[in-house]
């Protein structure tokens, strides 16, 4: 098995926006399990239509918990009603989403939203992950919001139709990204430059930031994430507060002041 450590956004070119009504097929199968697919590819259900009300709730306090979840297996929730469910390959944790109201359909697949993963799919796939039902929902809740589609979509393509039996091979897909690890990479992969005024901070790279652009620190996709250097940082709306630090004075002497 080859080892991923992390999100590959090259995985994106090869598996965006492929887009179909509900479609089933086995995937791969693990304790009986079936997984999502469509010619091969492995893909994600969702609901794709939001209300209004929602989808306000939503982005009022940008909560991701309140989004419909998206399923990894044809779980019960669909076999309840699969003519609801869209599917989709984009494995970037964002969703196209169509809102609704008194009938209308407004921006039509303009709305991406994060969404996180179906609990009960990932029950039944990793039986041994999650705290057990009824138990620390808190975790449950932020391991499902952090669900790392773009491994599971890869791997679960080399690896379909072999029975998966060992689950810490599978766990690194729920959750728990190594932040330190995800956060240099991005860095490096923008050549340690601030994406809004192109500093290269190559010789200073505590001054370049991971910036979140929904303001949440589990969200860790790279469609999220944005690099920065500490003064675009610090532009950004809610951050008037690290103005203040030690660091961001240091930066703007060295640098900005000439
Ligand atoms: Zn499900
Ligand atoms: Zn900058
Ligand atoms: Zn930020």
């Amino acid at each position: 098995m080859v080892a991923f450590t992390g999100f590959r956004s090259s995985w994106l070119v090869q598996l965006s926006n492929v887009e179909n009504e509900f479609e089933h097929e086995i995937l791969f199968k693990y304790k009986n399990i079936n997984g999502l697919a469509i010619s091969g590819t492995p893909v994600f259900a969702y609901q794709k239509v939001l209300k209004k009300s929602t989808y306000d709730e939503i982005t009022h306090d940008n909560a991701i918990t309140k989004t419909h979840k998206v399923h990894l297996t044809y779980c019960q929730k669909i076999k309840d009603a699969p003519g609801k469910y869209h599917v989709t390959s984009r494995a970037d944790g964002f969703f196209k989403v169509n809102i609704k109201s008194s009938q209308k359909v407004i921006g039509k697949d303009e709305i991406l939203l994060p969404m996180g993963a179906c609990q009960f799919c990932i029950r039944e796939l990793f039986p041994d992950f999650l705290p057990p039902l009824g138990q620390d929902s808190e975790k449950c809740t932020e391991l499902a919001n952090n669900f790392n589609y773009a491994d599971f979509i890869f791997e679960g393509r080399l690896l379909s139709n072999i029975a998966f039996n060992e689950y810490g091979a599978l766990n690194r897909f729920v959750g728990e990204r190594d932040w330190y690890q995800f956060s240099r990479d991005l860095r490096a992969k923008n050549n340690w430059n601030c994406e809004d005024c192109g500093i290269n901070l190559l010789k200073y790279k505590h001054f370049l930031h991971v910036h979140h652009i929904n303001h949440s620190h589990y969200w860790n996709t790279p469609a999220n994430c944005r690099v920065l250097c500490i003064s675009c940082h610090a532009e950004q709306p809610n951050h008037a507060h690290m103005k203040g630090d030690k660091s961001y004075e240091q930066f703007i002497t060295q640098f900005k002041n000439k």
